[in-house]
């Protein structure tokens, strides 16, 4: 070959090959932009009451900030509990597909997934500071992901409570004794533990509560915090509250998303979803401490409300109580006691953290 001929053929080549570069650019930006141009219509139900300030807000705020982030690719439209379907088949209809995403606390599943509880709250558990470094940085994400995968869901942390109130009892709480046959409305583990302290836990829809403390059918109720509580008039009914909420520390809310309508998405609405989840995390728990403060100080300016802290030995007798009903949960399911294991792991680093960080900074106020 001449040098002639030799630089020619290389500059063929090198055409050539320019070309199907060109070509294969231009093939993937035309998937990009066809991707980018597709405009996605989702559904979300949830289990909160419709205008359930916080919860049902905050889901609300969400699916407004994605669809502003998005440009308006990805619409949500966001029905609250009852609206599309019953507030606690959430979990179901985003597995079945029947919706894209769900608003919920994955302890309303434990019927089916008992393990879930741990990515809720379980009584005298981890608060939401502990829970995001579990969740986020400790593992714990990844572990709740693999819980929800047979049933094609994946799960995103998506707002916490705070520490809740122990809750409203119409008469005081000196000692064990008095707990003996107390009809209160607590669920869950909470429950567990309260019926092991010879307490009658009695199981109650939210919008039966008001009522039923009020007509004396139950002696007692734990509800939310301050803001909730005193948006559903519970000091009219009774007028002892306690605190802490031992039962629920910190209970996590939660994005479900269908594992199909997931992987539908493009990377950058994916990226967008999982963002806009962990803003509205930390926004969600914001709100309800602003507003819990603010309610606390409205309660103890109300007359007859008694804000009372539950008696020591009641409080340590229950928490012995606690660590006996998740032990005996552990022995009879062993998926339950793979996250036990789990959560108790990052559990322990975490108190001894805690002891020399924020207990040993706020005994000191
Ligand atoms: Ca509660």
């Amino acid at each position: 070959m001449t040098d002639f001929n030799w630089l020619k053929a290389l500059f063929i080549t090198l055409s050539l090959s320019m070309l199907a570069a060109c070509n294969e650019q231009d093939n993937n930006e035309a998937t990009a932009a066809t991707e980018s141009s597709k405009t996605y219509r989702w559904k979300m139900v949830t289990t909160w009451p419709p205008g359930f300030p916080v919860l049902q807000k905050g889901a609300e705020r969400f699916a407004d900030n994605i669809k502003a982030m998005s440009n308006g690719r990805l619409n949500i439209k966001v029905y609250a509990g009852g609206e599309l379907i019953p507030p606690l088949q959430t979990f179901d209809a985003v597995s079945q597909g029947t919706v894209e995403m769900g608003h919920g606390s994955a302890y309303y599943w434990a019927g089916k997934v008992p393990e879930a509880q741990f990515f809720s709250t379980v009584p005298f558990g981890l608060t939401a500071r502990g829970m995001n470094a579990w969740l986020y940085d400790g593992g714990g994400l990844e572990l709740w992901r693999e819980v929800y995968k047979p049933f094609h869901v994946i799960p995103f942390p998506l707002g916490n409570t705070g520490v809740q109130m122990g809750g409203w009892f119409n008469k005081e709480i000196n000692s064990l004794a008095d707990i003996k046959g107390l009809k209160m409305r607590i669920p869950g583990l909470g429950g567990k533990v309260f019926a092991k302290a010879g307490g009658n836990p009695i199981l109650l829809a939210g919008s039966e509560v008001y009522t039923s403390l009020e007509r004396k059918t139950i002696d007692a109720t734990e509800w939310i915090g301050p803001y909730h509580d005193q948006r559903l008039g519970l000091y009219r009914a009774a007028e002892h509250y306690y605190y802490p909420g031992w039962h629920e520390p910190g209970t996590v809310l939660e994005l479900t998303v269908n594992q199909h309508a997931w992987d539908s998405l493009p990377a950058d609405l994916q990226a967008i979803v999982s963002n806009a989840a962990q803003a509205e995390n930390v926004r969600m728990l914001s709100e309800m401490e602003q507003k819990n403060l603010s309610a606390l100080a409205e309660l103890r300016q109300r007359k007859g409300v008694q804000i009372h802290r539950f008696p020591d030995d009641v409080l340590h007798k229950l928490k012995t109580l606690t660590n006996e009903t998740l032990l005996e949960e552990a022995e009879k399911d062993p998926k339950f006691k793979r996250v036990y294991e789990a959560y108790q792991a990052f559990r322990q680093q975490n108190d001894a953290w805690s002891d020399i960080s924020e207990n040993a900074y706020i005994a000191v106020q």
